[in-house]
């Protein structure tokens, strides 16, 4: 089950996608590619490090990979689309009602801080 978990974070899009960003790149950008696609690689590696620790915790606390299955496919589709990611949605400024970009960490029109995204936000 690991291996799917793992297939799963490090999909074969995300490869492609690299990969053409890679062919379209011009030398003078190549190695600003090539360094972010290096963070990328880097922080997908702590990821996996987490979820591996996570889903032994987990599994020797009488969760099954029926379980994890099924909770992945909840919040897959819980932005409103099965596609295989989480589409990070607006959130209402607590203090003047506004929406807010989920790439935002304050309201643009107040300045109110908002929560952050999730439990993996920095790893
Ligand atoms: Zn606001």
């Amino acid at each position: 089950m690991l291996d799917f978990v793992m297939g799963y974070v490090a999909g074969e899009r995300t490869a492609a996608r690299a990969a053409g960003y890679a062919r379209s790149a011009g030398s003078a950008a190549q190695s600003s590619i090539a360094g972010d696609l290096y963070d990328i690689e880097d922080r997908m590696e702590r990821m996996l490090l987490v979820i591996e620790a996570m889903w032994s915790l987990m599994r020797e606390n009488g969760l099954t990979d029926d379980d994890l299955a099924a909770r992945i496919r909840e919040l897959d589709e819980s932005d409103g689309t099965a596609d295989g990611k989480r589409t990070p949605q607006p959130v209402r400024c607590t203090a003047c009602d506004s929406m807010v970009s989920p790439r935002r960490t304050s309201c643009a029109f107040c300045g109110e801080p908002v929560a952050s995204g999730g439990p993996l936000d920095g790893v």
